[in-house]
Protein backbone atom coordinates (compact mmCIF):
# COMPACT_ATOMS: atom_id res chain seq x y z
CA UNK A 1 0.00 0.00 0.00
CA UNK A 2 0.88 3.74 -0.25
CA UNK A 3 2.21 5.91 2.05
CA UNK A 4 0.42 8.77 3.26
CA UNK A 5 2.20 11.52 1.02
CA UNK A 6 0.12 9.74 -1.60
CA UNK A 7 -3.44 11.95 -1.71
CA UNK A 8 -5.79 8.80 -2.21
CA UNK A 9 -6.54 6.41 0.08
CA UNK A 10 -5.64 2.70 -0.84
CA UNK A 11 -9.36 0.62 0.41
CA UNK A 12 -10.34 -2.13 2.34
CA UNK A 13 -13.82 -3.37 1.80
CA UNK A 14 -16.01 -5.30 4.41
CA UNK A 15 -19.30 -6.71 2.98
CA UNK A 16 -22.04 -7.80 5.84
CA UNK A 17 -25.18 -7.79 6.11
CA UNK A 18 -25.99 -5.40 9.08
CA UNK A 19 -22.92 -3.12 8.49
CA UNK A 20 -23.74 -0.43 11.17
CA UNK A 21 -21.85 0.21 14.05
CA UNK A 22 -18.72 -2.48 12.87
CA UNK A 23 -16.20 -1.96 15.84
CA UNK A 24 -14.17 -3.74 13.55
CA UNK A 25 -13.58 -0.76 11.77
CA UNK A 26 -11.83 1.22 14.31
CA UNK A 27 -10.00 -1.32 15.11
CA UNK A 28 -8.43 -1.87 11.06
CA UNK A 29 -8.33 1.70 11.13
CA UNK A 30 -6.29 1.95 14.15
CA UNK A 31 -3.21 -0.21 12.38
CA UNK A 32 -3.42 1.85 9.52
CA UNK A 33 -2.66 4.86 11.43
CA UNK A 34 -0.44 3.24 13.76
CA UNK A 35 1.74 2.28 11.05
CA UNK A 36 1.43 5.45 8.57
CA UNK A 37 -0.70 3.18 6.10
CA UNK A 38 -2.55 5.57 3.55
CA UNK A 39 -5.94 3.29 4.02
CA UNK A 40 -8.86 2.84 4.65
CA UNK A 41 -11.41 0.16 5.92
CA UNK A 42 -14.71 1.16 4.62
CA UNK A 43 -17.88 -1.12 5.83
CA UNK A 44 -20.89 -1.40 2.88
CA UNK A 45 -23.99 -3.09 4.08
CA UNK A 46 -24.71 -5.60 1.07
CA UNK A 47 -27.85 -7.81 0.94
CA UNK A 48 -27.34 -11.37 -0.26
CA UNK A 49 -29.15 -10.12 -3.83
CA UNK A 50 -26.47 -7.75 -4.13
CA UNK A 51 -23.56 -9.36 -3.41
CA UNK A 52 -22.55 -10.45 -6.72
CA UNK A 53 -22.94 -6.92 -8.45
CA UNK A 54 -20.51 -5.73 -4.56
CA UNK A 55 -17.77 -7.52 -6.07
CA UNK A 56 -18.09 -6.40 -9.68
CA UNK A 57 -17.88 -3.01 -7.71
CA UNK A 58 -14.83 -3.54 -5.82
CA UNK A 59 -13.47 -4.99 -9.22
CA UNK A 60 -13.71 -2.07 -10.55
CA UNK A 61 -13.00 0.70 -7.93
CA UNK A 62 -9.47 -1.31 -7.44
CA UNK A 63 -10.26 -2.08 -3.74
CA UNK A 64 -6.80 -4.05 -2.34
CA UNK A 65 -9.83 -6.68 -0.81
CA UNK A 66 -12.52 -7.02 1.78
CA UNK A 67 -13.82 -8.78 4.61
CA UNK A 68 -17.05 -10.85 4.99
CA UNK A 69 -19.41 -11.44 7.74
CA UNK A 70 -22.49 -13.91 7.08
CA UNK A 71 -24.16 -14.67 5.24
CA UNK A 72 -21.71 -14.13 2.59
CA UNK A 73 -18.88 -15.98 3.53
CA UNK A 74 -19.81 -19.26 1.42
CA UNK A 75 -22.02 -17.36 -1.33
CA UNK A 76 -19.19 -14.78 -2.25
CA UNK A 77 -16.63 -18.47 -3.27
CA UNK A 78 -18.51 -18.58 -6.85
CA UNK A 79 -17.81 -14.77 -7.52
CA UNK A 80 -13.64 -15.59 -6.80
CA UNK A 81 -10.79 -16.01 -8.50
CA UNK A 82 -9.41 -18.47 -6.17
CA UNK A 83 -9.16 -19.52 -2.97
CA UNK A 84 -6.26 -20.16 -0.37
CA UNK A 85 -5.61 -23.64 0.47
CA UNK A 86 -7.93 -23.11 4.17
CA UNK A 87 -10.62 -21.36 2.65
CA UNK A 88 -10.78 -24.74 0.32
CA UNK A 89 -11.54 -26.83 3.14
CA UNK A 90 -13.24 -24.93 5.21
CA UNK A 91 -15.86 -23.69 2.44
CA UNK A 92 -15.67 -20.31 3.76
CA UNK A 93 -14.29 -17.40 2.84
CA UNK A 94 -13.86 -14.32 5.55
CA UNK A 95 -10.65 -12.64 3.59
CA UNK A 96 -10.39 -11.46 0.26
CA UNK A 97 -7.16 -10.03 -1.11
CA UNK A 98 -6.30 -8.86 -4.68
CA UNK A 99 -3.20 -10.51 -5.89
CA UNK A 100 -2.67 -8.83 -9.31
CA UNK A 101 -6.01 -8.75 -10.84
CA UNK A 102 -7.34 -11.80 -9.00
CA UNK A 103 -9.52 -11.82 -6.27
CA UNK A 104 -8.87 -14.48 -3.43
CA UNK A 105 -10.21 -15.95 -0.89
CA UNK A 106 -8.65 -16.29 2.32
CA UNK A 107 -9.98 -17.70 5.95
CA UNK A 108 -8.68 -15.92 8.65
CA UNK A 109 -10.99 -16.89 11.23
CA UNK A 110 -9.20 -20.13 12.21
CA UNK A 111 -6.01 -18.77 11.01
CA UNK A 112 -7.06 -15.32 13.99
CA UNK A 113 -7.69 -18.41 17.08
CA UNK A 114 -4.55 -20.24 16.10
CA UNK A 115 -2.61 -17.51 16.45
CA UNK A 116 -4.45 -16.45 19.91
CA UNK A 117 -3.72 -20.12 21.10
CA UNK A 118 -0.09 -20.71 20.11
CA UNK A 119 0.58 -17.79 22.63
CA UNK A 120 0.04 -20.09 25.08
CA UNK A 121 0.66 -23.64 23.81
CA UNK A 122 1.60 -25.40 20.79
CA UNK A 123 -1.63 -27.52 20.02
CA UNK A 124 0.36 -30.31 18.16
CA UNK A 125 -0.80 -33.63 19.49
CA UNK A 126 -3.19 -32.16 21.97
CA UNK A 127 -6.68 -33.41 22.37
CA UNK A 128 -9.68 -31.29 21.97
CA UNK A 129 -12.99 -30.66 22.75
CA UNK A 130 -14.53 -28.51 20.12
CA UNK A 131 -18.70 -27.82 20.81
CA UNK A 132 -20.48 -26.58 17.96
CA UNK A 133 -20.24 -27.65 13.60
CA UNK A 134 -20.87 -23.81 12.23
CA UNK A 135 -18.60 -21.47 10.36
CA UNK A 136 -16.47 -20.41 13.40
CA UNK A 137 -16.06 -24.31 14.76
CA UNK A 138 -15.20 -25.23 11.13
CA UNK A 139 -12.77 -22.90 10.72
CA UNK A 140 -10.84 -23.03 13.96
CA UNK A 141 -11.43 -26.99 13.46
CA UNK A 142 -9.27 -27.01 10.24
CA UNK A 143 -6.49 -24.78 10.86
CA UNK A 144 -5.99 -26.87 13.93
CA UNK A 145 -5.82 -29.79 12.04
CA UNK A 146 -3.67 -28.64 9.70
CA UNK A 147 -1.39 -27.17 12.86
CA UNK A 148 -1.24 -30.89 13.96
CA UNK A 149 -3.69 -31.64 16.93
CA UNK A 150 -3.43 -35.09 18.00
CA UNK A 151 -7.35 -36.01 18.55
CA UNK A 152 -10.72 -33.94 17.89
CA UNK A 153 -13.67 -34.63 20.10
CA UNK A 154 -16.32 -32.99 18.41
CA UNK A 155 -19.51 -32.26 20.32
CA UNK A 156 -22.90 -30.84 18.12
CA UNK A 157 -26.60 -30.66 18.89
CA UNK A 158 -27.26 -31.29 15.26
CA UNK A 159 -26.35 -34.92 14.10
CA UNK A 160 -26.19 -33.91 10.43
CA UNK A 161 -23.54 -30.48 11.02
CA UNK A 162 -21.34 -32.16 13.33
CA UNK A 163 -20.73 -35.33 10.86
CA UNK A 164 -19.88 -33.33 7.84
CA UNK A 165 -16.96 -31.77 9.70
CA UNK A 166 -16.33 -35.25 11.06
CA UNK A 167 -15.98 -36.04 7.52
CA UNK A 168 -13.67 -32.84 6.90
CA UNK A 169 -11.57 -33.72 9.57
CA UNK A 170 -11.37 -37.29 8.50
CA UNK A 171 -10.67 -36.56 5.20
CA UNK A 172 -7.21 -34.54 6.83
CA UNK A 173 -6.22 -37.83 8.35
CA UNK A 174 -7.27 -36.79 11.91
CA UNK A 175 -8.18 -38.87 14.65
CA UNK A 176 -11.91 -37.33 15.29
CA UNK A 177 -15.17 -38.60 17.01
CA UNK A 178 -18.36 -37.09 16.90
CA UNK A 179 -20.87 -36.84 19.80
CA UNK A 180 -24.49 -35.61 19.33
CA UNK A 181 -25.04 -32.81 22.28
CA UNK A 182 -27.61 -34.03 24.42
CA UNK A 183 -27.83 -32.72 28.32
CA UNK A 184 -24.43 -32.37 29.90
CA UNK A 185 -21.37 -32.95 28.28
CA UNK A 186 -18.65 -34.24 30.71
CA UNK A 187 -15.02 -34.17 29.70
CA UNK A 188 -12.87 -36.88 29.18
CA UNK A 189 -10.25 -36.79 31.96
CA UNK A 190 -7.19 -36.81 28.55
CA UNK A 191 -8.70 -33.08 27.10
CA UNK A 192 -6.17 -30.54 27.09
CA UNK A 193 -8.06 -27.82 24.87
CA UNK A 194 -11.97 -27.02 25.23
CA UNK A 195 -13.43 -24.99 22.56
CA UNK A 196 -16.90 -23.24 22.44
CA UNK A 197 -17.33 -22.67 18.81
CA UNK A 198 -20.81 -22.17 19.39
CA UNK A 199 -23.11 -19.16 19.77
CA UNK A 200 -23.69 -19.98 23.25
CA UNK A 201 -22.69 -16.51 25.30
CA UNK A 202 -23.20 -14.09 22.23
CA UNK A 203 -24.56 -11.24 23.95
CA UNK A 204 -25.68 -13.38 27.08
CA UNK A 205 -22.88 -12.91 29.42
CA UNK A 206 -25.38 -15.68 32.09
CA UNK A 207 -25.71 -18.22 28.91
CA UNK A 208 -25.00 -22.01 29.81
CA UNK A 209 -22.90 -23.67 27.58
CA UNK A 210 -24.09 -27.52 28.54
CA UNK A 211 -21.01 -28.64 29.94
CA UNK A 212 -20.01 -30.63 33.66
CA UNK A 213 -18.56 -28.02 34.79
CA UNK A 214 -17.30 -30.47 37.66
CA UNK A 215 -15.18 -31.98 34.58
CA UNK A 216 -12.99 -29.05 33.79
CA UNK A 217 -9.13 -29.24 35.20
CA UNK A 218 -6.56 -26.68 36.52
CA UNK A 219 -4.06 -26.52 33.73
CA UNK A 220 -6.56 -27.02 30.60
CA UNK A 221 -6.79 -24.33 28.02
CA UNK A 222 -10.60 -23.41 28.06
CA UNK A 223 -10.88 -21.09 24.46
CA UNK A 224 -14.55 -19.07 23.63
CA UNK A 225 -15.30 -17.82 20.03
CA UNK A 226 -17.71 -15.59 21.09
CA UNK A 227 -16.05 -12.30 21.29
CA UNK A 228 -19.23 -10.62 23.37
CA UNK A 229 -18.69 -10.51 25.75
CA UNK A 230 -15.20 -11.26 26.22
CA UNK A 231 -15.76 -12.65 29.58
CA UNK A 232 -18.37 -15.53 28.81
CA UNK A 233 -20.00 -17.61 31.43
CA UNK A 234 -17.85 -20.65 30.71
CA UNK A 235 -14.28 -18.36 30.91
CA UNK A 236 -15.73 -16.98 34.18
CA UNK A 237 -16.27 -20.62 35.01
CA UNK A 238 -12.97 -22.07 33.49
CA UNK A 239 -10.64 -19.66 35.51
CA UNK A 240 -12.86 -20.46 38.82
CA UNK A 241 -11.49 -23.76 38.01
CA UNK A 242 -7.85 -23.14 37.38
CA UNK A 243 -7.94 -23.29 33.74
CA UNK A 244 -6.39 -21.01 31.13
CA UNK A 245 -8.45 -18.99 29.63
CA UNK A 246 -8.35 -17.41 25.76
CA UNK A 247 -11.33 -14.93 25.16
CA UNK A 248 -13.15 -14.54 21.41
CA UNK A 249 -12.08 -10.74 21.74
CA UNK A 250 -8.55 -12.08 20.75
CA UNK A 251 -9.08 -14.28 17.79
CA UNK A 252 -11.16 -11.32 16.43
CA UNK A 253 -8.15 -9.10 16.47
CA UNK A 254 -5.72 -11.85 15.19
CA UNK A 255 -7.94 -11.95 11.90
CA UNK A 256 -7.81 -8.48 11.75
CA UNK A 257 -3.92 -8.67 12.16
CA UNK A 258 -4.09 -11.72 9.34
CA UNK A 259 -6.58 -9.42 7.06
CA UNK A 260 -4.19 -5.88 7.29
CA UNK A 261 -1.15 -8.27 6.83
CA UNK A 262 -2.76 -9.97 3.32
CA UNK A 263 -4.05 -6.19 2.05
CA UNK A 264 -0.50 -4.23 3.11
CA UNK A 265 2.43 -6.40 3.45
CA UNK A 266 2.83 -4.99 6.78
CA UNK A 267 2.33 -7.30 10.20
CA UNK A 268 0.49 -4.75 12.45
CA UNK A 269 0.70 -4.09 16.18
CA UNK A 270 -1.87 -6.82 17.68
CA UNK A 271 -1.99 -4.58 20.92
CA UNK A 272 -2.83 -1.46 18.69
CA UNK A 273 -5.84 -3.34 17.49
CA UNK A 274 -6.48 -5.01 20.59
CA UNK A 275 -7.09 -1.64 22.24
CA UNK A 276 -9.42 -0.29 19.42
CA UNK A 277 -11.28 -2.43 19.48
CA UNK A 278 -12.03 -2.90 23.00
CA UNK A 279 -12.47 1.27 23.63
CA UNK A 280 -14.68 1.06 20.33
CA UNK A 281 -16.93 -2.20 22.12
CA UNK A 282 -16.67 -0.37 26.01
CA UNK A 283 -14.92 -3.39 27.43
P1 LIG B 1 -23.31 -20.78 12.97
O1 LIG B 1 -24.76 -20.38 12.98
O2 LIG B 1 -22.68 -21.20 11.70
O3 LIG B 1 -23.12 -22.00 14.01
C1 LIG B 1 -23.65 -21.94 15.30
C2 LIG B 1 -23.23 -23.18 16.09
O4 LIG B 1 -23.72 -23.02 17.42
C3 LIG B 1 -23.81 -24.49 15.57
O5 LIG B 1 -22.92 -25.53 15.80
C4 LIG B 1 -25.07 -24.64 16.45
O6 LIG B 1 -25.46 -25.99 16.59
C5 LIG B 1 -24.54 -24.13 17.76
N1 LIG B 1 -25.59 -23.68 18.65
C6 LIG B 1 -26.23 -22.49 18.63
N2 LIG B 1 -27.13 -22.42 19.63
C7 LIG B 1 -27.04 -23.60 20.30
C8 LIG B 1 -27.70 -24.14 21.46
N3 LIG B 1 -28.63 -23.45 22.10
N4 LIG B 1 -27.36 -25.37 21.87
C9 LIG B 1 -26.40 -26.08 21.23
N5 LIG B 1 -25.74 -25.63 20.14
C10 LIG B 1 -26.05 -24.40 19.67
O7 LIG B 1 -22.56 -19.57 13.64
P2 LIG B 1 -21.00 -19.20 13.49
O8 LIG B 1 -20.22 -20.46 13.57
O9 LIG B 1 -20.81 -18.30 12.33
O10 LIG B 1 -20.77 -18.31 14.80
C11 LIG B 1 -20.64 -18.91 16.07
C12 LIG B 1 -20.10 -17.89 17.04
O11 LIG B 1 -18.76 -17.57 16.66
C13 LIG B 1 -20.85 -16.57 17.06
O12 LIG B 1 -21.00 -16.15 18.41
C14 LIG B 1 -19.92 -15.61 16.32
O13 LIG B 1 -20.09 -14.27 16.76
C15 LIG B 1 -18.58 -16.18 16.73
N6 LIG B 1 -17.49 -15.80 15.83
C16 LIG B 1 -16.39 -15.25 16.40
C17 LIG B 1 -15.33 -14.87 15.61
C18 LIG B 1 -14.15 -14.25 16.28
O14 LIG B 1 -13.27 -13.75 15.56
N7 LIG B 1 -14.06 -14.26 17.59
C19 LIG B 1 -15.32 -15.07 14.17
C20 LIG B 1 -16.51 -15.71 13.65
C21 LIG B 1 -17.56 -16.05 14.48
P3 LIG B 1 -26.41 -26.69 15.49
O15 LIG B 1 -25.51 -27.16 14.38
O16 LIG B 1 -27.02 -27.79 16.27
O17 LIG B 1 -27.41 -25.65 15.05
Amino acid sequence: MSTPSSFCPELVGCLSQGAAGNPTVVMVEAAFKHHGINGRYINMEVPPENLADAVKGVRATGYKGFNLSMPHKVAVIPLLDGLGESASVIGAVNCVVRRGDKLIGENTDGKGFLRSLTDITDPKGKTVVLFGAGGAARAVAVELALAGVGRFILVNRTASRGQELLDTLLKLKCRAELVVWNGDFTLPPETDIVINGTSIGLYDAEARLPLDIQSLKAGQIVADVVFSPPVTRLLRDAQARGCKTLDGLSMLVNQGVLGVHYWTDVMPDAGVMHRALAAAMGV
